[in-house]
């Protein structure tokens, strides 16, 4: 496990203080609207349609402790099944209790591609960015009834599910397909993407076959990464692949293929690598921050593996450790971050930097 030591990190005198938004309780000051022929003394004002404008202004950076330099958990998910049987195996009732414990401590689902192209500004203020991300594309994870439905039992069932009654907890994830997605084949596979894009969810490359990528030349390893980019091209053109897990958390020798490579309509770029283990993401808008090796965090149910610890000790760093999670500060057009930070503040970014304390 990572030496957090070793992190540059900010030691606040206040604990986090998460403020919510105001509700608009502004008078109703429009004018009486009298229907054609109506008695003005029988008229009863009409409320105010709220108007189409911005949200009220975010609390005041040092409120919220915002810190945008802060860290944020890359959550690895893969199968789900009611008996638990490997070490990256959990139960439903375990994701559905993991999707609780976020919203209780205020994270928000975001995309890896977001991550990647360092856009976090639809997180909301006093909410941290969480990614969550499901390898292998098993039926556990994506799966439609005949009416073409979400399965409510599947993890995306189960994430929608938790929308329904969190709306402010975006259903959003990144599932990292190879070849028969979900256990589909034929024209299925082209309706599972697309209506998996459609619902907002990213779809990402984790191999064509799910080979252990050292162990294969430089164009073996980029026609496995260009096939399956041509299998989710051929179904979402406008949402190609854009970031990769890595099957097996293994490099391939020469890493370059994972940015670019393939040609023609095998053609692939992938702005983001995704690991396996162990820690949380730098901010997008630290200076270390490095888009092609983002660590993740098992979530795991296994009793024998180290998964329920791996997340909940690292969601038990975030919440403890001061000045270490990502706040968001409710300011999408800028980077705010205390004071003491200045120096980690990715280049290029001090024209959009707010410093407070
Ligand atoms: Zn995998």
């Amino acid at each position: 496990m990572t030496d957090l030591t070793r992190r540059r990190f900010l030691a606040l005198t206040a604990a986090s203080t998460v403020v919510a938004g105001c509700t608009d309780i502004a008078a109703d000051t429009s004018p009486v609207v009298h229907a054609p022929g109506s008695s003005p003394a029988t008229t009863t004002p009409r409320r105010t349609p709220k108007p189409a404008t911005s949200p009220p202004p975010a609390p005041p950076p040092a409120k919220l402790q915002a810190n945008e330099l802060g860290q944020l958990p890359v959550l690895m998910h893969h199968r789900l099944v009611t008996s638990s049987a490997g070490a990256y195996d959990q139960t439903p009732d375990f994701f559905r209790q993991e999707l609780e414990r976020l919203y209780r401590e205020n994270y928000h689902p975001v995309r890896a591609i977001d991550l990647a192209r360092r856009d976090l500004t639809a997180v909301p203020a006093g909410k941290t960015p969480v990614v969550l991300t499901f390898d292998d594309s098993t039926p556990s994870q994506v799966a439609f009834d005949s009416a073409g439905r979400v399965e409510s039992d599947c993890a995306l069932g189960i994430l929608r599910g938790f929308h329904a009654r969190h709306p402010d907890f975006p259903a959003v994830a990144t599932f990292y397909v190879n070849r028969n997605p979900f256990g589909l084949s034929g024209a299925a596979v082209p309706q599972a993407l697309v209506r998996l894009t459609a619902l907002g969810c990213e779809i990402g490359n984790h191999t064509w076959s799910h080979p252990n990528l050292h162990t294969l030349s430089r164009a073996e390893a980029e026609a496995e990464i260009g096939k399956l980019a041509a299998m989710v091209r051929g179904a979402t053109p406008a949402s190609p692949c854009g970031t990769l897990a890595l099957p097996l958390g293994v490099h391939p020798r020469d890493s370059s293929v994972l940015a670019r490579g393939g040609r023609g309509s095998t053609a692939y770029r992938n702005l983001a690598v995704l690991l396996v283990g162990a820690n949380p993401s730098l901010s997008p808008y630290h200076r270390d921050f490095d888009p092609m090796a983002i660590p993740r965090i098992r979530c795991s149910s296994h009793r024998n593996g180290r998964g329920p610890l791996e997340f909940n000790y690292w969601l038990d760093q975030l919440a403890t450790r001061p000045g270490l999670k990502y706040i968001a500060a409710g300011n999408p057009a800028h980077v705010t971050a205390p004071s003491s930070l200045r120096q980690s503040l990715a280049p290029g970014l001090a024209d959009r930097a707010i410093w407070w304390n």
